[in-house]
This record gives C-alpha cells, sequence and structure tokens, in this order.
C-alpha cells in the first residue's frame, strides 16, 4: 500500500473532525489503526488531529513504525494512555472522540480520570469502520491475492482427506498449507464438522473420523499482507443421498439468488431476502439460522452485515461474503461461501474454487 493511501485516509479523517465538533479522535482499535497508518504492531493508539497526527506504542516496535508509518511517533515506556493524555495536553485538545466498541472499561476509567479540565471524551461509533467499508483498487487485489492463496490451501489439503481421517487432521492440513503458501495465519479458527456435527455452523474440529455417507463442511480463510478471505466448501464422503442431494441443491441455488442479487445500489436485506425466498421455496427457510453474509478486509467480519434487517445501500468497491446455509439437527448442514467485490452492474465472485458437492 502506498504510504500517500495512508495520508489520503488520515486527511479524510482530520477534516472530518470540525464536522463533528472534535478536536481529535483517539484510535484504539488496531484494524483501524493499521488502516490509518500501516503499522502492524499489536500494542498501539492513534490521536489523529488535523495535519499532526501521533502514533504511539512501545520500544518492541520502534524500528518496526519507524518503516511502517509516515506520521510522527511516540515511543513509550509507559502505559499508552499516559503518553495520549501528554499530546492532549501539549496540543490543548479538549474535544476528543473515542471509538466505544474499541475501547475496554479500564482503558476509557484512566483516561477520563486524568483528562485536563473541561475536556471531554466522546463517542464516536463506526467511523473508520464505515470509511473502511468501500475498498480501493490496492485493497481488492490484496483480498483477490487473499481468496487464491485460500482456495489453493483447500485444493492441497482436500488431496488427503478420506474416510477415517479426523476432522483436526483435516484442519492442521488446511492451515499447514495456509501457511506454506505464505499467509500470516488462518483469518478465523478453521471449521472443519463431519457427519451430524455438520449442522453446527461453527463446528470446532475434534477427534471424530470420517466416515462413508458423511457431510463434511470446511469454513476456511487466510491472512495475506493483513487481509482476510473467507470461503465454505462441503465434502462428502461416498455417493450422497437423495435428502443431502436435495440440501445441497436448495442451498446452492439461494446462493445463486444472493450472488445474483448483489450489485451497488442493492439494500443488504434484499440480498438476504434472495437466498432467504429460495430456501423457503425448499422448505429450509427454518434451517437457515444466520445471515446471508458480511463485509470483510483487515478483519474477517466487518460492516456491511447482508442479513434480515439490514439496510445499508451496497456501493461499488465492498467486498462481503454470501453464505447461505440449512442446519438439520441430527442430520447435518450445508453452507457454500464465497467472497465477492460489490460493482455497478453485479459483483466479481473472487472465489475461484468449484462449488459442487465434493465426493471423496
Ligand atoms: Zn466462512
Ligand atoms: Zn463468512
Amino acid at each position: 500500500m502506498a504510504v500517500s493511501e495512508f495520508e489520503l485516509r488520515r486527511g479524510r479523517v482530520g477534516a472530518g473532525l470540525a464536522a463533528r465538533k472534535l478536536d481529535a479522535i483517539l484510535i484504539s482499535g488496531l484494524p483501524n489503526v493499521r488502516y490509518l497508518t500501516g503499522f502492524t504492531g499489536d500494542n498501539a493508539l492513534l490521536l489523529v488531529v488535523s495535519g499532526k497526527s501521533i502514533l504511539i506504542t512501545d520500544p518492541r516496535y520502534e524500528i518496526q513504525a519507524a518503516t511502517e508509518v509516515s506520521c510522527r511517533v511516540k515511543i513509550t515506556r509507559t502505559a499508552l494512555t499516559a503518553e495520549a493524555l501528554a499530546a492532549i495536553r501539549r496540543l490543548g485538545l479538549y474535544r476528543i472522540g473515542y471509538e466505544p466498541a474499541r475501547m475496554n472499561c479500564a482503558m476509557f476509567e484512566s483516561l477520563k480520570a486524568r483528562l485536563p479540565l473541561r475536556a471531554a471524551l466522546e463517542p464516536v461509533p463506526g467511523w473508520i469502520e464505515d470509511l473502511r467499508m468501500v475498498k480501493s483498487e490496492a485493497e481488492i487485489e490484496r483480498i483477490r491475492r487473499s481468496v487464491e492463496l485460500n482456495s489453493k490451501a483447500f485444493e492441497q489439503a482436500v488431496r488427503h482427506a478420506r474416510a477415517g481421517m479426523r476432522e483436526q487432521d483435516l484442519a492442521a492440513e488446511l492451515e499447514f498449507r495456509m501457511r506454506r503458501l505464505g499467509s500470516e495465519k488462518p483469518a478465523f479458527e478453521t471449521i472443519v464438522a463431519g457427519g451430524a456435527r455438520s449442522a453446527l455452523p461453527h463446528g470446532q474440529p475434534g477427534s471424530r473420523r470420517f466416515e462413508s455417507g458423511d457431510l463434511i463442511v470446511v469454513d476456511m480463510g487466510a491472512m495475506l499482507d493483513g487481509y482476510a478471505s473467507d470461503m465454505t466448501r462441503m465434502l462428502h464422503i461416498g455417493a450422497p443421498r437423495p435428502k443431502v442431494k436435495r440440501i445441497y441443491r436448495a442451498v446452492f441455488e439461494a446462493q445463486l439468488a444472493a450472488l445474483a442479487a448483489v450489485r451497488a445500489g442493492a439494500i443488504t436485506a434484499r440480498v438476504d431476502a434472495a437466498a432467504r425466498g429460495v430456501l423457503k421455496k425448499h422448505g429450509f427457510e427454518k434451517a437457515f439460522v444466520h445471515s446471508t453474509g458480511h463485509g470483510l478486509g483487515l478483519e474477517i467480519h466487518e460492516p456491511p452485515r447482508v442479513g434480515r434487517r439490514d439496510k445499508t445501500r451496497l456501493l461499488s468497491g465492498m467486498t462481503i461474503t454470501i453464505e447461505p446455509g440449512a442446519y438439520l439437527e441430527g442430520f447435518g448442514g450445508v453452507r457454500i461461501e464465497d467472497t465477492v467485490v460489490v460493482r455497478p452492474t453485479g459483483c466479481d465472485i473472487l472465489t475461484p474454487t468449484a462449488k459442487h458437492l465434493r465426493e471423496l
């Protein structure tokens, strides 16, 4: 990411302070710090002040911050909040925004107790997250590479999948392949669940061994250059029974319907309704227990949500997942998930992996 992109983003926030009647905003969410500075360390606060933002971190990150960050960097051996308060005093800041969903109570209380006289903390929920929703082409390229790496890891690992293998063995194989292909880490805890356990939308891989007749859900994502990917595909041990085929077809049709509903200008609830409508037609409406999708980028779950009650208007450049599913207790479940980019007349499906029920 070019340095100028971070400066541009800080410029946008700096320019928006006055309209919010703020002198500064204290960014405590690390993905937001990364979005505004490029800093990849895991301990930092960013005070955004028009034209003179300061990143505060500790000595472990001194060298890293110097190479990654183009704004002022302050290294402190004490609490980050003490340094933030010193800057607030030095710069004469009174109305300071903070991110309520990104700051714990201890940090809030310690800031509040030591603020200068007449200064106040103002909650500013979701501002940076809103800016992050529409990705630049450089970000979309990173997400595309993350998605492609994830799909490659899936192909390499699934070759080893067979009856007798434990869920945790396949999960380990998937994550090993991700790493070997250059990913920093999984974007979330890899989900592998077979048999009746596939009805758990977020089944953690356990010691159960795959056996003939198993439906297996694999939901995996990689982090690459800071950006997440997310994909769900289904495997089956042996030839599927008619009921499995029926559920699979319903979810597959629902996923295609939701994909077809994605375009700039569409309301997220309409995309969700497209998937839900198809599942209802097949009698699986009650088996679809979650939202149709979510945004992703620097984090695996970001706005917008694509759910029944979500009224976000999609904009070109948003990156979202489309992942309807149907889960039948005691029987099993099916989910199919792609990562897509919203475009003016539709969407680009980034996920290259074929969507048939893969028989092993
Ligand atoms: Zn997923
Ligand atoms: Zn997802």
